[in-house]
């Protein structure tokens, strides 16, 4: 453990302790940020006192990423939440949103620092250790993901950067400096079991004992995580985080059972229902979006930030020793589907599927007839076979019948050959919108 006795303090001590940095925080935005001064004005609240403590945070108001993006000017191309000066800013990072317009996320040294030290609780929870050898697959350009490298210094790591988009070559990286682990998304990790596997490698029997993911939806899935621990015969855990709050702010321990949060004591995290946007409980085996709070950030702090990503919470103590709640990503609420009022993740449609294996590949693709959320059934649903393997009539009703019972959506399964849909270095991209649409 990085910081046990940060990480294993019990949680009602850390609500105190966050409570405070938190009433500061909002105190700091009132006086800072004219995007909250606004905002919470106009929701009624005059003053850091009439906001309240971490108790009383459900009553203030949501926001959304497109608030932000709308307070953007010429002037301050950063947004209305900017609450320092020019000079105190040490990085700019940008997220390339879907409308093609970057936002910026600025970050002052401290902030910067806080991102590092929660990234490297997170991902020292997996059980990597100083001195031991890491490859990397995460681009140091503008995405914010870049801070994440950072941690792996902090933790004491040999850290070996080899970026995506080149295939040959990390996995000779893998056969010659022998990494212990390896950081990528679910998706390339897939990618290259199959990539190796084609060219006569054997990533089981490689150097690489732990396999850190991060960056999608999936790597907490049962059968995708078991689909990639036997290819590379190595131990795989769990990390998120959202650009626009911290990189890996959530870390999976050894248990394997949830993430822990790294960034415990900078952030603060609530649960709402997407649709109604109330806040729930977070109890035991509780699922909805994750709602997250800035309690010590300085350039451009957030306020119950919508993140879009959609979790189950864990409760229950972890033998670890580390305390607090633990998650599991579930989805995006951005990829959810909404067929006959039953939500659907194209994230658990790969993981009913993947149980196929080895008659199936394990990718997938949903192909939504009608644009946006809410669609009528039957859902299309593609479903690579195994390479070898032909289509096979009983084979797709048993999928579908699967798919309804697991995830109670009728959908209409097609089968395609081994090798027809696409992978990705990065993210895969589970859902294809109907193409006779035009985009926003
Ligand atoms: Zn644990």
């Amino acid at each position: 453990m990085l910081a046990p006795e940060v990480e294993t303090r019990p949680w009602a001590e850390q609500l105190a302790i966050d409570d405070a940095a938190y009433r500061e925080q909002l105190a700091y935005l009132f006086s800072r940020s004219g995007f909250y001064r606004e905002k919470l004005t106009t929701a009624g609240f005059t003053s850091a006192d009439a906001a309240g403590g971490l108790a009383e945070i459900a009553a203030l108001p949501l926001t959304e990423k497109q608030e932000i993006r709308a307070s953007c000017t010429p002037d301050n191309p950063i947004g209305a939440h900017l609450c320092v000066s020019r000079s105190e800013i040490v990085r700019i990072y940008s997220t390339s949103g879907t409308t093609g317009t970057p936002s910026y996320i600025p970050l002052t040294a401290g902030d910067l620092d806080n991102w590092v030290t929660g990234s490297a609780r997170s991902y020292a929870a997996s059980g990597v250790a100083a001195g031991q050898r890491i490859v990397s697959t995460y681009g140091a350009g503008p995405f914010a993901a870049g801070a994440a490298l950072d941690a792996f210094e902090r933790i004491g790591l040999s850290h070996i950067p080899l970026g995506s988009g080149n295939t040959e070559r990390l996995v000779r990286a893998i056969e010659l400096l022998e990494p212990e682990a390896a950081a990528l998304t679910p998706s390339y990790a897939a990618h290259l079991v199959e990539w190796s596997g084609e060219r006569g490698f054997d990533l089981s029997a490689s150097s690489v004992e732990r396999l850190l993911v991060a960056g999608e939806p999936g790597g907490g899935e049962p059968a995708f995580r078991a689909r990639l621990e036997a290819g590379w015969s190595a131990q795989v855990t769990e990390a998120m985080g959202i650009g626009d709050i911290g990189v890996s702010l959530w870390g999976e321990c050894e248990q394997r059972n949830g993430m822990h949060l790294g960034a415990r004591g900078f952030v603060h995290a609530e649960l709402i229902d997407p649709d109604s946007r109330a806040a729930l409980e977070l109890e035991d085996g509780a699922t909805g979006e994750l709602v997250l709070t800035h309690l010590r950030h300085r350039a451009a702090p957030l306020l119950r930030f919508r993140t879009r990503d959609h979790v189950r919470v864990q409760t229950s103590p972890c033998a670890c020793g580390r305390t607090g709640t633990r998650v599991t990503c579930i989805g995006r609420t951005d990829d959810m589907l909404v067929v006959r009022g039953v939500n659907v993740f194209p994230s658990a449609v790969r993981e009913v599927v993947g149980a196929f294996a080895p008659a199936v590949s394990g990718q997938v693709v949903v192909r939504p007839r009608a644009p946006g959320p809410k669609q009528d059934p039957p859902l299309p649903v593609c479903v690579e076979l195994a390479r070898g393997t032909s289509a096979d009539a009983a084979l797709a009703t048993a999928i579908r019948e699967r798919l309804r019972e697991a995830l109670v959506v009728q959908t209409q399964v097609e089968l395609v050959p081994w090798r027809t849909l696409e992978r990705s270095d990065y993210k895969s991209k589970l859902v294809e919108p109907p193409t006779d649409v035009e985009g926003p």
